[in-house]
């Protein structure tokens, strides 16, 4: 097929045609104004985009610019008919791309308007957003006018089992492509060897993770209610650089957890302070998200200017009900250490629920040494009292009249549990279900190994004050699901789903646009992914395609185990694992290194040259 377009109103010039010569591919076409051929392939000539250097004034130059044209057309219809039909079709070029997208409405990350454009995909890579004949493509994917979004990447997830659930379904299926692990304080220790599995495990989504603090100490002190002894804090700041040099992306804490409870400002501050020798980034789980979560934020803000390094505040909330509505004032703590100059963040799952451990709500000190310690520690009547009139000390502080706020996500020593309340589960178990009962309840929970829960302990209203905050990211804080497997928090299913059906088309809390930006450039932008998180020409082709009129999470607390619906494809690094409704089978992920890496020094280095 030959086709010449000429475009004088977008002045645009396009000539496509086959050739069996060598055509010249000519750089320069007269008349002061210089073309640039973008593809020239064998047998193929195409200029699609005019650089205009000046403006014709003169009626003298619009009727050469005229001229010239018909004499180009002239010629390559000419170089066309002298070939024979038999040598045209053996000599097609090769397509351009890998695979071409044609109309989508583009929202490219960056919070702009949407756009429309096609995609070209080659490598992995995207090389082309603009037109494109659908022809130069081996694989067409028609986007039927729906949403073109960069893939999603979740900056807080815990899935260091991935390599036994390698698809990732979950995340994929609520077009989840880039994945950061390693939150709260739990991650592996040994870096390089966790992220160099990818290559030899394949996995569907690209993967980077924190060293963790409490990982780090638990393998340095054990997990004593103590300070590290200088000895013990070096290993800890080696155990830390190193996990930086072999690829992480930051330092994690999880400071209601043992043992990172355990730890002063200061220990925190030293760690931070290496991270921050490698571009990292220090990500806390705080150490507290209830009644003293100011403090909780100002620590934070502290160990972020003392060691000089940007501060994400992960799960960011207000878990207690008497400081429901203290939003303003948590993200006035955020607003005002950035306008001084520090570079924080914080993200947010969609849900007015948490999901954390039961022994969170169980006091540290008891919890020092581990399970066997603690059990030890119960046998003694004194002790165990102590433990009851704090945690009802806790309950009644928290502004919950009972645990009927806490349900059971997964018991391990009695699965029927599972979906039901504390209070539910007290009056099963003890035909009674007051207060002192259920912390009974709880404790004898403990003894047998602990639960994971969900709690319902947030108001809307904080949920979606904080969602529209510029410097908010959606993070869904799970882990890779297993289908059926207990009753887990809705939120590994259908959290970024969540906000585009939910918050930005029901509730119009925040536009289309904003809403892809909290999880593409922004999350890119904060943990360093320097080519990924946009619809960029250069960028690594992870998208995701979805109607945006029906989008919709299905996932609920009583039935999280749902996928959601409305998400068309799904692709990472230019692979389909998204298709039709079902995984494609694809594992195209690939390890996301930190800055501070010695393999991402030497790719930077070679890109510079
Ligand atoms: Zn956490």
């Amino acid at each position: 097929m030959r086709e010449v377009y000429i475009h004088k109103g977008l002045r645009q010039v396009v000539f496509r045609d086959c050739f069996s010569t060598t055509t010249p591919n000519s750089r320069r076409a007269g008349y002061g104004r210089s073309f640039r051929s973008e593809r020239c392939f064998s047998g193929n000539f195409a200029i699609n985009k005019p650089y205009l250097n000046d403006k014709l004034t003169s009626g003298m130059h619009q009727f050469l610019r005229v001229c010239l044209f018909g004499l180009l057309a002239v010629v390559l219809t000419m170089s066309r008919l002298s070939t024979p039909p038999e040598v045209r079709g053996r000599e097609l070029p090769a397509p351009a791309f890998d695979v071409v997208i044609t109309n989508a409405r583009i929202v490219d990350g960056s919070g702009n308007p949407w756009f429309r454009a096609d995609v070209g995909i080659r490598d992995g890579r995207i090389v082309r957003v603009g037109r494109i004949n659908p022809g130069a493509g081996k694989k067409v994917i028609d986007a039927k006018d729906q949403i073109l979004a960069p893939g999603f990447i979740d900056v807080h997830t815990h899935v260091e089992s991935i390599y036994s659930q390698p698809a990732a379904e979950n995340f994929i299926r609520m077009g989840v492509t880039s994945l950061v692990t390693g939150n709260c304080g739990t991650s592996a220790t040994e870096v390089a060897e966790f992220l160099a599995r990818a290559k030899q495990q394949p996995i569907g989504v690209n993967l980077a993770t924190l060293i963790a603090h409490g990982s780090v100490r638990r393998k340095v002190t054990g997990l004593v209610d103590r300070d590290p002894t200088p000895d013990e804090m070096r290993s800890m700041e080696a155990l830390v650089e190193q996990g930086m040099k072999d690829g992480a992306v930051g330092l994690s804490t999880g400071l209601i957890y043992v043992p990172g409870t355990f730890a002063k400002t200061d220990e925190i501050v030293s760690l931070a302070r290496v991270v921050a020798r490698y571009g990292g980034i220090y990500s806390t789980h705080m150490r507290s998200e209830g009644e003293t979560v100011v403090d909780a934020i100002r620590e934070s803000i502290q160990i972020g200017e003392k060691a000089g390094l940007p501060v994400e505040i992960s799960h960011f909330k207000i878990a207690n009900k008497k400081l429901w509505g203290q939003s303003p004032v948590t993200i006035g703590l955020v607003r005002e250490a950035r306008a001084r100059g520090l570079m924080v963040t914080v993200d947010q799952y969609a849900y007015t629920a948490s999901s954390t451990s039961l022994d969170s709500r169980m006091p540290g000190w008891l919890r020092a040494g581990g399970l066997e310690e603690g059990k030890k520690r119960l046998s003694d009547k004194v002790t165990r009292d102590r433990v009851v009139s704090e945690m009802k000390d806790g309950l009644k502080r928290s502004g919950f009249k009972d645990y009927s706020y806490a349900m059971v996500a997964n018991y391990g020593a009695d699965k029927s549990f599972n979906g039901k309340s504390i209070a539910e589960v007290t009056q099963l178990v003890r035909g009674k279900k007051d207060v002192n009962s259920q912390i009974e309840q709880i404790i004898s929970m403990y003894e047998t190994g602990g639960a994971a829960m969900v709690y319902h302990g947030m108001s809307e209203d904080d949920v979606q004050r904080i969602m529209r905050e510029p410097f908010t990211m959606i993070a869904s804080d799970s882990g890779v699901r297993e289908i059926d497997e207990s009753v887990p928090h809705p939120r590994g299913y259908g959290n970024n789903v969540r906000v585009l059906g939910h918050y930005v088309r029901e509730l119009r809390l925040l536009p289309l646009e904003d809403a892809i930006r909290k999880m593409t450039s922004l999350p890119a932008q904060t943990f360093g992914f320097r080519d990924r998180g946009m619809v960029r020409e250069g960028f690594a082709a992870d998208l995701v395609i979805f109607d945006e009129k029906t989008i919709a999470d299905r996932a609920t607390f009583a039935k999280p185990h749902q996928f959601p619906v409305g998400i068309s494809y799904v692709l990472v690094n230019g692979e389909l694992v998204f298709a039709d409704g079902q995984m494609t089978g694809a594992r195209p992920g690939v390890a996301l290194r930190g800055a501070g890496s010695s393999q991402e020094k030497q790719l930077f280095a070679a890109l510079q040259n």
